[in-house]
C-alpha cells in the first residue's frame, strides 16, 4: 500500500496517521469510521467505501487504459474477494468498462442501478451507437446473475455506522429522460457526520427533476464530499443543489481523461467548499483524479480525517 503524501480534512482533526487492516478477515479499526477510494481510471468513474465493520461498496467500476489498473485486480491485490454491493450509476461504458475483471476475480452479493432501466431499455438505449464491452458484459449480468431487484428498505447487510440512499429520474419516453447521463442513479453514502455524494454523469436538467423532490433536497443537507456530475464538465454543474451543500469538505473531479475542460468549473465548484483540505500546506477545495491520480480518505466518527494522494491504488 504506497502512501507518498497525507495530510489533513478539516481544521484540527487528526494527530496520529492510522492505517486501516486490509484483508480478507474483516476488522475495525479504531478512530476510522470509513475509507473512501477514489480511484484513477483515466476517463470513468470508480470508488470503493469500506465500513468499520468491513463491508465494501463500490460505486462504478470503470478501468484505467494506459496503467491497465481494473478494480478486480486492485481488490484481489488487497487481498479482497467480495464485494457487499456495486453500485452503477448508469452504463455508460466509462462508468462500467471494468466490470468483465470485476466479477471475474469478486463475488459481487448485490448489483444497484437505475431500476427504470432494466436490461432491455438499456439495450434499447444503446441500439443507435452500439454496446461497447463493459455495458455488454454488465447488461448481460443483470440478465443472467443479478436478477433480483435490490429493495433498499429489505436491506439485510449491516454497514455498520455507514448507511446509503438511492435517487434516480425514471425512464419515462416520449416526454421524459431517455438519455442515459440524466438517468444516473445518485447515491448518498452517509457515515457519522459525514456524507458523500456519487451523482454519476447527472447533467442540469436531471440535476432540477431530482430538486422537485423534498427527500431529495433534505438529502443534499450535510453533504461533505462531492463527487462532481459528469467527470467536473460544465454540464454537470447545478448552482442550485451546490446552495443546498453549505458543508462541504471538498469536491472530487473523475477527469484525467478530459484534460482541457473542468478548468473553468473547478473555480465554479471552488466557492462553494466551506472548509477545503489541508494538503502539503496549502488548501486545497478541489481534488481532480488529473493531477492527485488515485485518492484514499480515512474518515473519522467524529467528523475530519485524512487523505493521501497519488496512492499506488
Ligand atoms: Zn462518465
Amino acid at each position: 500500500m504506497g502512501r507518498t503524501k497525507n495530510e489533513q480534512v478539516g481544521l484540527d482533526y487528526w494527530s496520529l496517521l492510522r492505517y486501516f487492516v486490509f484483508g480478507p478477515t474483516r476488522h475495525t479499526t479504531i478512530g476510522v469510521a470509513m475509507l473512501l477510494d477514489v480511484f484513477n481510471v483515466d476517463h470513468g468513474a470508480c470508488a470503493l467505501m469500506t465500513s468499520s465493520n468491513g463491508r465494501r461498496i463500490m460505486v462504478d467500476c470503470g478501468h484505467h487504459s494506459e496503467t491497465q489498473w481494473f478494480p478486480g485486480n486492485a481488490l484481489n491485490d488487497r487481498e479482497i474477494f467480495d464485494l457487499d454491493r456495486l453500485i452503477v450509476s448508469h452504463f455508460d461504458e466509462d462508468h462500467c468498462s471494468g466490470i468483465g475483471n470485476l466479477l471475474t476475480k469478486v463475488h459481487v452479493h448485490q448489483l444497484v442501478f437505475n431500476g427504470s432501466t432494466p436490461s432491455e431499455i438499456v439495450r434499447q438505449m444503446k441500439a443507435k451507437q452500439g454496446m461497447r464491452q463493459g455495458t455488454e458484459t454488465l447488461v448481460r449480468a443483470l440478465e443472467q446473475t443479478f436478477t433480483i431487484p435490490v429493495s433498499l428498505h429489505s436491506d439485510a447487510y449491516e454497514f455498520g455506522d455507514m448507511s446509503w440512499s438511492t435517487f434516480q429520474n425514471r425512464y419515462e419516453p416520449p416526454y421524459g429522460f431517455t438519455d442515459s447521463n440524466n438517468l444516473s442513479l445518485v447515491t448518498f453514502v452517509r457515515c457519522g457526520p459525514h456524507k458523500i455524494i456519487f451523482p454519476g454523469d447527472l447533467e442540469v436538467a436531471g440535476w432540477k427533476q431530482l430538486l422537485r423532490n423534498r427527500a431529495f433536497v433534505n438529502e443534499l443537507q450535510g453533504v461533505t464530499i462531492f463527487m462532481a456530475s459528469h467527470h467536473g464538465r460544465l454540464n454537470g454543474y447545478c448552482e442550485d443543489v451546490m446552495d443546498l451543500c453549505p458543508q462541504l469538505d471538498v469536491v472530487i473531479f473523475t477527469d484525467e481523461g478530459i484534460r482541457f475542460d473542468t478548468q473553468r468549473t473547478a473555480a465554479l465548484y471552488r466557492q462553494h467548499v466551506s472548509r477545503g483540505i489541508f494538503f502539503a500546506g496549502k488548501h486545497r477545495r478541489v481534488l481532480t483524479t488529473r493531477t492527485d491520480k488515485s485518492m484514499r480518505f480515512e474518515l473519522r466518527a467524529e467528523g475530519g480525517g485524512q487523505v493521501a494522494l497519488n496512492i499506488a491504488a
